[in-house]
């Protein structure tokens, strides 16, 4: 699957030749090629490129605490603990330990491990556990989204009260293999699924009056959300 918006495969190609190859940092490197090594939807990693933006915004920002919903082998985690000072955080949720227990050498490798808060769970779950708890209330810098689609739009709803006002959550593949134009590239059922529900947060969160967005069309599509009040 190209996992890139960008139609023209040469032209992504070149992106990641001359530009993002050179400058991915070596643990994600590795920890890249030992996800594709070991599992076959290993295209679900974050695309080198987009994670170089990433890290750039998060840097901008001064970015010092930061959630992920989503985490698979850590790839995007260990890009975001790589952006923060060494004060940092980030808490990383995903439903799947075995996935991230991949990634932990690497993490280690990169020094990486003690800024990486890891919640084994439902997202749904952690993220109320979060709010039940209090003190996390607009704490955070920064969100990045990429688990399941189909709630992102309830992520949205706790996470614009986890996020402080001026912080970015970022929700991915936002524009879902292109199908949000051309809803016949998939037929199976997750992939249909995955793309209404992505159709209506699109719309909604264009005239979502709490936040200013801007949709990227980086990696497969990427939405930057900050929250305004
Ligand atoms: N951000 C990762 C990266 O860049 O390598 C990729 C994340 S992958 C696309 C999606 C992950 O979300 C999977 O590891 C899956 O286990 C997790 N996930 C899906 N639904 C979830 C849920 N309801 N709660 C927690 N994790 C979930
Ligand atoms: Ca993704």
């Amino acid at each position: 699957m190209n996992k890139n918006i960008l139609q023209s495969d040469a032209l992504y190609q070149y992106i990641l030749k001359t530009s993002a190859y050179p400058r991915e940092h070596q643990q994600l490197k590795e920890l890249r090629e030992a996800t594709e090594e070991k599992y076959n939807n290993s295209w679900m990693i974050l695309p080198v490129d987009e994670g170089l933006f990433m890290s750039m915004l998060l840097k901008i920002m001064n970015a010092k605490k930061t959630i992920e919903i989503g985490v698979f082998t850590g790839y995007s985690v260990l890009n975001t603990a790589l952006s923060l000072p060494d004060n940092g955080k980030v808490i990383a949720i995903d439903m799947n330990k075995e996935y991230y227990e991949t990634g932990i050498p690497f993490i280690k490798k990169a020094g990486m491990e003690h800024k990486i808060n890891f919640i084994h769970g439902n997202a749904m779950q952690a993220l109320n556990d979060l709010i039940a708890n209090g003190k996390e209330m607009g704490s955070f810098d920064f969100a990045f989204v990429d688990a399941d689609k189909v709630n992102y739009i309830n992520y949205h709803e706790i996470l614009l009260k986890l996020v402080k006002v001026g912080g970015i959550i970022a929700y991915d593949n936002t524009l879902w293999y292109g199908s949000v134009v051309a809803p016949e590239i998939f037929t199976a059922q997750y992939y249909r699924d995955s793309r209404e529900a992505l159709v209506v947060l699109n719309s909604f969160l264009a005239t979502d009056s709490r936040i200013e967005s801007s949709l990227l069309s980086i990696g497969d599509g990427l939405t930057l959300c900050r929250r305004l009040y």
